[in-house]
């Protein structure tokens, strides 16, 4: 059974942009996001976020202002009775060596070891095929939405190494599918 489930941020819980998010203004959730985070949280699932932000590393915006953008996140979700058991930042940029930057997958070992969950327990939900490498990478299951940059990517095709790869319309979708109802 799925006891973790990780989720990419941009193009997944919440939409999105053409820019980088460095205001909280900017930030809304995908539709359906919300009740599909209430639904694993009903069912006792753990949901944390695995995010790259290189903003950061690009001197964009500082942590404190990230952690701004994060308590907004919380706070629409709240809005909809949900919560995340844990937001991890990779605020590396991509030039920098780093074992956490996805597609590398120091992050969901992270998430992993925090919550106690190997590999079979544990699923990425992503939009981008990083999300999908670090996936592998980690040995856990994978999931690609077609929200944010995901229908890109399932209509470019994924190479073979990935699979299997579940392709899902939205996060409301894959909770579904990894809870085995509608
Ligand atoms: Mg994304």
């Amino acid at each position: 059974m799925t006891k973790l489930v990780l989720l990419d941020r941009d193009g997944v819980v919440n939409v999105e942009r053409p820019h980088y998010i460095t205001d909280p203004g900017d930030v809304e959730l995908v539709p359906g996001a919300g009740l599909a985070i209430r639904r694993l949280n009903a069912a006792g699932r753990r949901a944390v976020i695995v995010t790259n932000q290189s903003a950061v590393g690009r001197g964009l915006i500082d942590m404190v202002g990230l952690e701004r953008i994060h308590d907004r996140l919380r706070a629409l979700l709240a809005a909809e009775g949900a919560q995340l058991d844990g937001v991890i930042v990779c605020p590396d940029p991509p030039w920098a060596a780093t074992v956490r930057r996805k597609p590398a997958p120091g992050m969901l070992l992270e998430a992993m070891a925090a919550h106690a969950a190997g590999p079979a327990e544990t699923a990425m939900i992503g939009d981008d095929v990083k999300d999908l490498e670090a996936a592998c990478a980690a040995g856990c299951r994978r999931i690609l939405v077609k929200t944010g940059k995901g229908a890109g990517f399932a209509a470019h095709g994924l190479v073979p190494t990935l699979e299997p790869v579940a392709i899902v319309d939205d996060l409301a979708a894959a909770v579904a599918l990894l809870l085995g109802s509608r």
